[in-house]
């Protein structure tokens, strides 16, 4: 069941980070508008099953303004909101309460910072120290997001495999950046999707061109085209050109189904998936999109 609307408020950053699963940077381009955003807060309503929206990007602080006219809309409709961050705001634990009050006194249920090597290489430069002090002086919910740099870990899984550590997910631009040196394993071992239930999805994603994704550049339709509630109610995993077969079989099945040239081997399901979703852009531009998640 659906429960929570994830808004990719927009696609720019202030951080071009190597592990990004959605090749944001200062220079993407997208961002919703304050009549998109209340058009998606009624649709939410109507699919009657939506408890958490959280705003994230991208860097939704970019557009304070509106990210903020967004939370006290969602608020007004009675959904609980969190936000997701990597506090490049946060000059000082005193001038990060100033953008923390105002979001605090609506009534946030949860602040997820992005702390970590990816986004503070230098521990002394790292704002996201000054974002937890203000929000916890605030009493606002608040946690850490934090992801490593992929490596091989001392142990082996059952089958003898390595085990890659770091929860990097390998999809966007970790995938051009993050893949050297890390073993392989043969394309038909890839035979089901690890993380996300496309038969029954219990989140989505919402980008400001429109695209409801179900991971991230892998989309049930258009909310421009057709309204976003009637998008959830008429998907159905078993009609759906790529979902079905990475639901019944994975990335291996998605290939053999469609003959996509790929590669032997590779890292992980999601690298196979996301390089052959890569190649199949063009077959289904209403499914997979859009360009900028495939860094194209
Ligand atoms: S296998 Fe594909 S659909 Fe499943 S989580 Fe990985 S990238 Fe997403």
């Amino acid at each position: 069941m659906l429960t929570g609307a994830h808004i990719l408020l927009t696609y720019r950053c202030s951080f071009e980070c190597d592990h990004c699963f959605v090749y944001s940077s200062p220079q993407a381009r997208g961002t919703f508008t304050l009549d998109q955003l209340e058009t998606v807060f009624e649709e939410l309503v109507r699919i009657g099953t939506i408890e958490r929206v959280y705003f994230e990007g991208g860097e939704a602080f970019l557009y304070y303004p509106l990210m903020v006219e967004g939370v006290r809309a969602a608020r007004g409709k009675g959904f609980e909101v969190g936000i997701v961050t990597n506090s490049y705001w946060a000059t000082t634990e005193r001038d990060a309460e100033l953008w923390l009050r105002p979001l605090c006194e609506m009534g946030i249920a949860d602040l997820s910072l992005s702390d970590d090597p990816f986004h503070y290489e230098d521990e002394k430069e790292n704002l996201a120290r000054h974002a937890l002090a203000a929000a916890e002086r605030l009493g606002m919910p608040v946690g850490a997001i934090s992801i490593e740099a992929p490596r091989v870990e001392d142990r082996e899984q059952a089958r003898g495999e390595p085990v890659i550590g770091g929860s990097t997910m390998f999809r966007g631009r970790a995938v051009e950046r993050l893949l050297e040196g890390l073993p392989t394993r043969p394309w038909q071992d890839f035979t089901e999707c690890p993380y996300e239930d496309l038969r029954d999805p219990a989140r989505v994603h919402l980008d400001p061109y429109g695209n409801v994704h179900l991971c991230q550049g892998l989309c049930v339709g258009n909310m421009w085209q057709t309204p976003l509630s009637e998008l959830i109610r008429g998907y159905d995993c078993a009609s759906h050109p790529v979902c079905r077969p990475l639901a019944e079989g994975g990335p291996a099945l998605l290939a053999t189904e469609y003959g996509a040239e790929h590669s032997d081997e590779y890292v992980d399901a999601c690298h196979f998936c996301y390089a052959l979703r890569l190649a199949l852009l063009d077959r289904f531009p209403e499914y997979l999109a859009p360009r900028q998640v495939y860094g194209l």
